[in-house]
């Protein structure tokens, strides 16, 4: 492998992120690498020599897809409530 890039993974997200373009932080001597600020942030909030729990993926709009549906649906099922109520059904 002659390639210079270097994926390594996000330790919060679990997401893999190019080190060169990757958000960076340098923490007990080693150096981590994450897709967002959001995610680099998580980890800066933690105290030091832990390391945050992996959750589901909050960081990255994509990853949140489901949970956006649910609620646009959810927003569907009251709109069609009030809208019924308004019309005297
Ligand atoms: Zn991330």
């Amino acid at each position: 492998m002659s390639t210079s890039k270097t994926v390594t993974k996000d330790p919060i997200c679990g997401m893999s992120v190019d080190e060169s373009s990757a958000h960076s932080v340098k923490r007990d001597g080693q150096t981590f690498y994450f897709c967002s600020d959001h995610c680099r942030q998580k980890l800066l909030s933690a105290p030091a020599g832990t390391k945050p729990e992996e959750k589901s993926h909050d960081c990255c709009g994509y990853h949140t897809k489901g949970v956006a549906q649910e609620a646009e649906d959810t927003i569907v099922k009251i709109m069609t409530k009030a809208a019924r109520l308004i019309a005297g059904l």
